[in-house]
């Protein structure tokens, strides 16, 4: 079949129902799964034949929904996760164990943050955070002989710095590691990592994915494209026997699917952060308009953002598809058709301004959330990020008066209108007109 567009796999992809079967994909809501004898199952347990037999390892639903994001990723395979932490983690912990090292783009999502230096930490494997624009030299300075992925986010949460594609996945092919791409903002209606060299992409689909706020998941995808083999050392998790499966080396036996494979196998069976078919099922409806909304969404911001940078008492406004911002023309060059809904900006003042201006908005509200279709804000220095110290938040690209808007889908007219009335409130409206 030709390769169809977008907007069809974002509806159609995934589950092709055949004749008399459900139209809509169904909800397998079952932990387990019939065999007619025990040969038939034994042969599953040493991943002889392929099926399902336990849904923490695999489930029709859950796996229909991977398939789709799979599909508009252009990847090999895909795995769903029970939140995006649990995608960075299975992600990162399926290539490297105590004793080893990642390279991190500084600029990246706080929970991501918390895992990478204090969680993984503890589990022996330890991080040296980059520069999201450093150059090539800097990159390289940051790895050592042990280090086993770079990873980066493709707009980071929250301050919209967009990744030179091109120049991570150089420098970390040179270094003999795969690049680690955290594509949920840009979404693969807006960018699709693999296309410029990203190997392996993780998302948090509780955000636009899902886009109503409805259920936390996560999901991981391999673009098939990491040659194992070729730097057999370095991974041998992924090269040499797995003694939990009589011995099964997974990219032998797998080739192109060996890190899902493993992932699937061996981590979820092991660690269970499995997404349960009820909520794979409200994110496949959520899929369903994410080009619709994405396309929506980058409207309403890119509106928004020149309100706000006309307006006198803002301070700043980082929005990549907003021209003159810092990234825009790496933003034209990687997500053409547009970033995501997210603005990062701060009121003259400071801080306190920051705050006072979030809680007079009226339709815009304060959640721990962003990327979904109502329009939300949150002070990061306050909230996601407030375990880091002022260093470490500039460090991240977060200054302490940043706030976090997210643009939702409403009529742009009444979110700046809102935006409007809020900054009047904190500055005297004589002065904002
Ligand atoms: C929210 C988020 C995560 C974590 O996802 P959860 O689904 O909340 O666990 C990871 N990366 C980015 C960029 C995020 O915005």
């Amino acid at each position: 079949m030709k390769k169809r567009g977008l907007g069809t796999t974002c509806i159609q992809g995934g589950y092709t129902p055949k004749k008399g079967e459900a139209r809509v994909l169904p909800v397998y809501q079952s932990t387990t799964f019939k065999y007619d004898t025990s040969e038939q199952m034994a042969r599953l347990f040493d991943l002889e034949d392929s099926g399902y037999f336990y849904s923490r390892l695999q489930n029709p639903t859950c796996d229909a929904v991977a398939a789709k994001i799979c599909e508009l990723e252009g990847g090999v395979g895909a795995i769903l996760t029970s939140s995006g932490q649990a995608a960075s983690f299975l992600a990162i912990f399926n290539l490297c164990g105590a004793g080893d090292h990642i390279v991190s783009s500084a600029a990246i999502y706080g929970g991501t943050s918390n895992l990478f230096t204090v969680t993984m930490k503890k589990l022996g494997i330890e991080v040296t955070l980059v520069d999201p624009d450093a150059s090539k030299e800097e990159l390289r300075a940051a790895f050592r002989p042990n280090t086993k992925a770079l990873f980066a986010e493709t707009l980071s949460n929250p301050s919209m710095a967009v990744l030179d594609f091109e120049k991570f996945a150089a420098v970390a092919h040179e270094q003999g590691v795969p690049l680690v791409v955290d594509n949920t903002f840009a979404t693969p209606i807006n960018c699709r990592p693999f296309e410029w060299g990203a190997d392996i992409v993780t998302h948090s689909t509780t955000k636009y994915m899902d886009g109503h706020a409805m259920a936390v998941g996560g999901c991981i995808v391999d673009s098939g494209n990491f040659d194992w083999m070729a730097h057999k050392e370095k991974f041998p998790g992924l090269t040499t026997p797995d003694d939990s499966y009589h011995g099964l080396v997974y990219a032998e036996n797998f080739g192109k699917m060996a890190y899902i494979m493993k992932a699937t196998a061996q981590l979820m069976r092991d660690l269970g952060t499995c997404q349960s078919p009820q909520n794979a099922f409200l994110l496949n409806v959520g899929l369903e308009t994410l080009h619709l909304r994405m396309a929506r969404h980058c409207e309403n911001a890119l509106k928004a953002a020149r309100f706000l940078s006309e307006n006198p008492h803002v301070a700043w406004v980082n929005y990549p598809g907003l021209e003159g911002d810092r990234y825009y023309e790496r933003a034209q060059k990687y997500m053409p058709n547009g970033a995501c809904g997210v603005i990062a900006f701060g009121l003259k003042g400071g801080r306190e301004q920051s705050i006072a201006f979030m809680d007079k908005l009226e339709l815009g509200a304060i959640v721990t959330h962003v990327a979904d279709a109502r329009t939300s804000v949150l002070h990061p220095a306050s909230h996601t990020h407030r375990q880091l110290n002022d260093e470490q938040l500039l460090e991240a690209g977060v200054r302490p008066d940043l706030i976090r808007l997210s643009v939702g889908i409403e009529d742009a007219e009444d979110i700046i209108a809102d935006l409007k009335q809020a900054i009047d409130h904190v500055y005297g409206s004589a002065l904002s007109d």
